[in-house]
């Protein structure tokens, strides 16, 4: 920003106060940001954080070499919308309190300033936080809500809603194929006679008539209008509607747990290519 008040002016060019005036092809309302953010009036809290900050931090930090304003908002949103699956568990009641206020699109503006700022990094985790916190209905009417008193729907960008849905379709499926492929059992049967780790040789007569009914519970993740990524097989369950703990035996609930934490884990790795993050920002 130096070079530009040091660039040469023509000796009859206006001045103000002995400084040059300098024309920015800048919003006026990102000039005005960046002077409260520089002088204090703006602060970026994780309480409340008005997402045209971040938005403005981006543009103007990249194009006035301001490392600063740029690696502030990029740790921002790198915090919310980390990259491993356990720091995403832990933000998930963070993201729920910034998107619940209901003049608020913040995921939705996340993913737009991702895509407008070349930040793929931070857009599994988002989208993942976005199907989690809204519905299909949501997603592809967007969010409507009132700026300077004016009303204003919030919707993703065409590329965004494209990868958006794309992964939406696609992400539960492969999550619970994984899931279902880790309760199989390794060895020579193969299709059509597949057996699973469930019920356990010499195990509960119980594990074997629950069986089904936990697949069934898997499969209704699918009818649900959010999807909610469950940490474990016992929050599923206490969420149905029929909430009780699975009665397996010791041995049983061991694998399901396992299989669902490993089914997850690998979901989670594979979300990127899930959503061909590569090919839309042409990350070699
Ligand atoms: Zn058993």
């Amino acid at each position: 920003m130096k070079d530009c008040f040091s660039c040469p002016q023509p000796s009859d060019a206006p001045m103000v106060d002995d400084c040059p005036v300098v024309h920015l092809s800048d919003s006026a309302e990102d000039i005005d940001k960046l002077c409260a953010l520089l002088y204090g009036v703006y602060h970026l809290n994780s309480e409340s954080v008005d997402t045209s900050y971040l938005a403005m931090m981006m543009r103007i930090g990249r194009k006035y070499e301001i490392a600063s304003l740029t690696s502030t908002a990029l740790n921002y949103m790198q915090h919310l919308f980390p990259s491993t699956l356990q720091e995403w568990d832990n933000r998930q009641g963070e993201v729920s309190r910034l998107s619940d206020n209901q003049d608020n699109a913040f995921i939705f503006d996340i993913i737009n300033l991702a895509y407008e700022s070349h930040v793929p990094s931070i857009l599994p985790a988002a989208f993942l936080s976005l199907w989690r916190n809204y519905t299909i209905e949501s997603i592809l009417s967007g969010i409507q809500r009132r700026k300077d008193g004016q009303p204003l729907v919030t919707i993703l960008g065409p590329q965004a809603m494209h990868d958006c849905l794309r992964g939406r379709m696609t992400f539960l499926p492969d999550f619970l194929h994984r899931v279902a492929g880790h309760l199989e059992k390794p060895g020579e049967y193969g299709y059509p006679f597949r057996e699973y780790q469930i019920p356990d040789y010499g195990c509960e007569d119980i594990c074997s008539k629950i069986f089904p009914d936990l697949l069934v519970l898997l499969l209704e993740l699918a009818k649900n209008e959010s999807f909610q990524f469950h940490q474990g097989i016992d929050e599923i369950w206490t969420d149905s509607e029929e909430p009780c703990k699975p009665p397996l035996c010791t041995e049983c609930k061991y694998q399901l747990d396992s299989a669902f934490d490993n089914g997850r884990n690998e979901a989670w790795e594979g979300l990127p290519i899930l959503l061909q993050l590569d090919q839309t920002f042409k990350v070699s």
